[in-house]
């Protein structure tokens, strides 16, 4: 692919998004090096690590002469260290992508000015902007930090006006650092999530739909191509595509979508690759780290369809039995190598079938297995509806 030495690719962040990236870039000829902060990094047990904070520049400085593209793993990287590097080497995504998709005030202000409605939001800056806020937008509502929120996290629901006082006691310390944004709580059918790629020349390709189930605000199942939304792929494609012409967007990004009365509000933008992407892995002609290795170093972009159906169980605080996994066909396990610890994604697993009919079987005697009948059964019954 390369004439002479072989491309490297710097990535900051060493979680299991830039291990899988790592792994996805190792056919590709790509050399991959990490940054990040945690000596024990799960990258790092896949591609060289560099320890070092986000504003320690003198490692950047070293980083940035290393490698021939930076890109992310995490999207909370400081704006102003992004902007730093793209002084030194190429970054894409570029900057002010990420600076946008780093704010759910300026990400949603810029989803509606692409055409994509979202849930009725406002700007909070102090206590009585709360009070205002609750009286336009209404109960229930989720209070939210404006930056540094994901999973859940940074955020608070309140059923009723009167939860303000709570509300203001666990985020309002935060307003000054990062600002929040009163959202309205919506009751949606279903949650969706479009992963789309575009390469530095502009090409764009998005995967099907996928479907997913959060607990507690952090994914826990995924099925791809989602059912039941022919309508609406069109209509998510074509946002996802006018977004990324937006911000001259490269590489691979998730749009995350709620489904209303059979319309697409737009939750949040994730400038990188995407949990909800991973069962492209397995299932789909081209992964989403593979496409986004491809973007950020101007390869041409691989095919993005679906070769059958795929669930991808999340596995939160600990692993379970891998057994049952190693043992089915067309089930594939991926253990991220991390320590166990309450709330924190591990690793996963996607069952792959060349159709509903097939996926409901595996997926509900997998379940079984694993003792993780609740975690399938949304899934299942969508899936069971179906034939
Ligand atoms: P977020 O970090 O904004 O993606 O929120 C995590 C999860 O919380 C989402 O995937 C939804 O399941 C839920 N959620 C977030 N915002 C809203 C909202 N405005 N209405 C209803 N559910 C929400």
């Amino acid at each position: 692919m390369s004439v002479g030495r072989q491309p490297v690719l710097g990535i900051l962040g060493g979680g299991q998004l830039a291990r899988m990236l790592a792994l996805a870039a190792a056919p590709l000829g790509v050399q991959v090096r990490v940054v990040d902060s945690a000596a024990d990094a799960c990258a790092g047990q896949v591609a060289p690590l560099r320890v070092a904070d986000w504003t320690d520049y003198t490692a950047l400085d070293a980083f940035a002469a290393e490698v021939d593209v930076v890109t992310f793993d995490f999207e909370n990287v400081p704006a102003a260290t992004a902007r730093w590097l793209a002084e030194r080497t190429r970054v894409f995504p570029n900057p002010r992508a990420l600076a946008v998709a780093q704010d759910r005030l300026a990400e949603k202000t810029l989803f509606r000015e692409c055409g994509l409605q979202t849930p009725p939001f406002m700007a909070v800056d102090s206590r009585d902007d709360l009070v205002r806020a609750l009286q336009a937008i209404g109960a229930p509502a989720i209070l939210k930090t404006r930056r540094l929120g994901y999973d859940g996290k940074g955020q608070f629901r309140l059923r009723q006006a009167a939860d303000a006082d709570a509300a203001w006691a666990a985020l309002g310390a935060q307003a000054a650092a990062h600002g929040l944004i009163l959202e309205a709580f919506v009751p949606f059918e279903r949650e969706l999530s479009v992963l789309a790629v575009r390469g530095r020349d502009g090409e764009f390709r998005s995967w099907p739909l996928t479907r997913n189930w959060h607990v507690d605000g952090v994914l826990s199942l995924s099925l791809a191509p989602a059912p039941d939304i022919d309508a609406l792929q069109p209509r998510a494609t074509a946002l996802a595509r006018t977004l990324a012409e937006r911000l001259d967007y490269v590489g691979v990004f998730a749009l995350e979508l709620f489904v209303m009365d059979g319309q697409l509000l737009g939750n949040e933008m994730a400038p990188r690759v995407h949990n909800s992407g991973h069962w492209t892995i397995e299932g789909a002609h081209t992964s989403q780290f593979e496409n986004h290795v491809r973007a950020v170093l101007g390869l041409t972009l691989g095919d993005t369809g679906a070769r059958g159906l795929s669930a991808m169980f999340n596995w939160i605080g600990e692993l379970p039995d891998p057994a049952p996994v190693l043992r089915a066909v067309d089930a594939h396990w991926h253990d991220y190598g991390k320590q166990a610890r309450a709330g924190r994604k591990v690793g996963h697993a996607t069952l792959c079938a060349p159709d509903a009919a097939q996926l409901v079987v595996q997926l509900t005697g997998m379940a079984t297995a694993l003792g993780r009948e609740e975690q399938a059964a949304p899934a299942a019954q969508a899936l069971a509806r179906l034939r």
